[in-house]
């Protein structure tokens, strides 16, 4: 069973290719699902070099649609969004639950008064602190069950590279709240493209950090191996090959299939 349910789109201004152009490729390599799931829109953070328009979001919708109609018989296509888990954002979570059939929550921005004034990437934490709340969002994110799928949870290793106590204290925080929360993490194969940088533990790619996932695997938290792949071409090359050989080797709780929480009973 091949599959994939973190798909970009060129609408998101740093990917390319429209949803007919990732689903021939994942025909072609005989994949049996494909979800897209680019960034979703949201006029409260404003980072359109990043995401899609609010006005082009039916584009999205429709141009999913028209693959679907398509190509239905061949393969399983799924509408989704990648989003980020800010307070007092019910209404938009809601919202988006309506119009697609999955979300994945990626935390790109953290900020460290539960604000819209203060965020910053989540690729630069180097504190204790920041670590800490990325823990902190990530679990309330868990809580809120607006979310199928936790991409990247390890991200926070990026810029803080140390995998230190706190760092151990995070990913333990993490996986519990995964396990209280029937949480799927992601195995973010698109990490692997990001270069190797010093650490103390050696030189190594900022996510997924095999500290991490060694921790992941004492929960039995379940799991799901994504290219998260910004271009048709790398939805399934040698760099995923690659990172699932390593995924499969860690012999983690892989999920298979996706249950969409649409489906189940008393989830918005
Ligand atoms: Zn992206
Ligand atoms: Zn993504």
């Amino acid at each position: 069973m091949k599959r994939n349910y973190h798909t970009h789109h060129y609408l998101c201004n740093h990917a390319t290719g429209n949803t007919e152009e990732y689903v021939l490729e994942a025909i072609r390599n005989n994949f049996d699902i494909l979800g897209m799931s680019d960034h979703a829109p949201n006029n409260r953070v404003g980072d359109y070099n990043v995401r899609m328009d609010e006005s082009e979001f039916d584009i999205y919708l429709r141009d999913i649609e028209e693959s679907q109609a398509k190509y239905g018989d061949k393969i399983t296509i799924l509408k989704g969004l990648e989003v980020e888990y800010f307070n007092d954002h019910e209404d938009y979570y809601k919202n988006l639950r309506k119009k697609v059939d999955y979300l994945i929550h990626g935390q790109h921005y953290i900020s460290m008064t539960d604000s819209m004034n203060d965020l910053f990437s989540g690729f630069g934490l180097r504190t204790k602190e920041e670590i800490l709340k990325y823990a902190e969002i990530l679990t309330k994110a868990m809580e809120s069950n607006y979310f199928d799928i936790m991409a990247h949870p390890d991200l926070y290793m990026c810029g803080y590279k140390n995998f230190d106590e706190t760092a151990e204290k995070v990913a333990h925080l993490i996986c519990q709240a995964a396990i209280d929360n029937d949480m799927v993490l992601e195995f973010n194969a698109n990490g692997f493209r990001r270069g190797r940088a010093n650490t103390p533990q050696g030189i190594l790619q900022p996510y997924p950090r095999m500290e991490f996932w060694e921790i992941a695997k004492t929960y039995n938290v379940k799991t799901i191996l994504n290219s998260d792949c910004h271009s048709p071409k790398i939805l399934y090359d040698d760099v995923i090959k690659e990172a699932e050989e390593v995924y499969l080797k860690l012999g983690l709780n892989d999920i298979g299939i996706l249950k969409l929480k649409h489906k189940q009973k008393g989830v918005i």
